[in-house]
């Protein structure tokens, strides 16, 4: 009996404390009513969440009637994550509160293919970010890997078809060397979820995340939830195939829509007028040079198009109401949006096309590293209120 009691106070506890992370600053009165707890259990479990360091009360909040009530907020200074963003020209590193307020971020230039040097320069970021950190009661709670590739529902990375890595063991390794939970996540997928948590996506219930780098990812937010299907290996759309016979793929197929509509599209294409290889080459440069020569605007203007082909054929499968385009390519947003928008609504089926908000997210390039951090303290969360031998979610 006791431990039913506990077990219910345990998940009233995570239940207000979810609650109060999605609509701080919010009252007792307010929390009681909005969760159909009684106004003495909420004071109760509050009482014991501020003592544990999880909340706070501040000033008075907008009365209605009676007294002005003390508001609550989540304590987001009582934790911080890491998230690692590992592209494939690039590692994106960034350390959050428990809100996902940046303190600092890096992003390095570097070939991720030699997964040793990845490795080498992943342990110098979470070094040094930890000793940025202050005292606080949770300490680091999290670390959060984004992959460009198929990791399953237990972090187990099973393929990267744009890096030649063999048998990444990111999970282990972080776990044994810093004794904090590890998660990895398809890069895509993690973008979803963190426009979902803080970023354009927030308000909206259906929409479709687009990463779009040296392949394209994608993940998708069906009903307001992330949707990984049997094995978490959903949003592979990348590699869905716009061309019979087409150019071959690193996934070894033929003709898939990354790559006709990816940055290396783009920067295949850019060394036919470069005397260097693509490898070397960078985005950036050939953003600036389309500026000059009509000839590289070209190119872009190809890619929007091979891109707007896959996105018609998403938006007719899902019917989104949104679509976020995010990671390297909105470095070219003025170059391809238009030209994205307009094939879009040429080519996709008339009543879904319409309604269709197509939108590059270009804040830093922050998705995945922003959703690897709400992974984390979600993750906290449930791990701190769970109770032993009952089922985990
Ligand atoms: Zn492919």
């Amino acid at each position: 009996m006791a431990s039913y009691q506990f077990e219910i106070k345990q998940q009233n506890k995570l239940m207000i404390l979810k609650h109060i992370y999605r609509y701080e600053p919010i009252s007792r009165a307010d929390l009681a009513k909005q969760l159909n707890l009684t106004k003495a259990t909420v004071s109760n479990l509050v009482d014991e969440l501020m003592r544990e360091a999880y909340l706070y009360q501040i000033g008075l909040g907008v009365s209605s009637g009676g007294r002005r009530p003390l508001m609550l907020k989540i304590n987001e200074k009582a934790g911080f994550t890491i998230s690692v963003d590992i592209g494939v020209n690039y590692i994106r590193s960034i350390l959050t509160d428990m809100k996902g307020n940046i303190f600092v971020k890096q992003t390095k230039v570097i070939n991720t293919n030699d997964y040793t040097l990845t490795l080498q320069h992943i342990d110098q970021v979470i070094q040094s970010f930890t000793e940025q950190t202050n005292e606080s009661p949770f300490g680091l709670i999290g670390i959060g890997f984004g992959v460009p590739g198929l990791v399953d529902q237990h972090g187990v990375i099973k393929s990267t078809p744009n890096l030649d890595w063999q048998l990444p063991d990111l999970k282990d390794r972080y776990e044994n060397l810093f004794h904090v939970p590890v998660i990895v996540e398809n890069e895509a997928n993690a973008g979803a979820f963190g426009e979902k948590s803080f970023g354009e996506g927030k308000e909206a219930n259906h929409f479709i995340y687009i990463s779009g780098g040296i392949g394209i990812g994608v993940g998708l937010i069906f009903d307001g939830v992330l949707y990984r299907g049997r094995d978490g290996f959903t949003g592979e759309l990348g590699h869905t195939v716009i061309r019979m016979d087409g150019l071959t793929c690193s996934c070894g197929k033929k003709g898939c829509w990354e790559r006709y509509a990816s940055e290396l599209y783009i920067l295949k294409e850019y060394e036919t007028f470069k005397e260097e290889s693509w490898q070397t080459l960078r985005l950036e440069d050939a953003v600036a040079d389309a500026a000059q020569n009509p000839e590289i605007a070209a190119i872009f203007e190809r890619a929007a198009k091979h891109f707007a082909i896959g996105l018609t054929n998403i938006i007719n499968s899902f019917n989104p109401e949104k679509i976020i385009i995010g990671n390297r390519l909105t470095q070219a947003e003025h170059l391809m949006r238009p030209i994205i928008r307009a094939t879009v609504q040429e080519m996709a089926i008339t009543p879904i096309a319409e309604k269709v908000d197509i939108h590059f997210n270009n804040t830093d390039q922050l998705s995945t590293v922003l959703g690897l951090s709400a992974f984390s303290i979600e993750h906290f969360f449930d791990r701190q209120f769970k109770v032993s031998n009952s089922p985990v979610s």
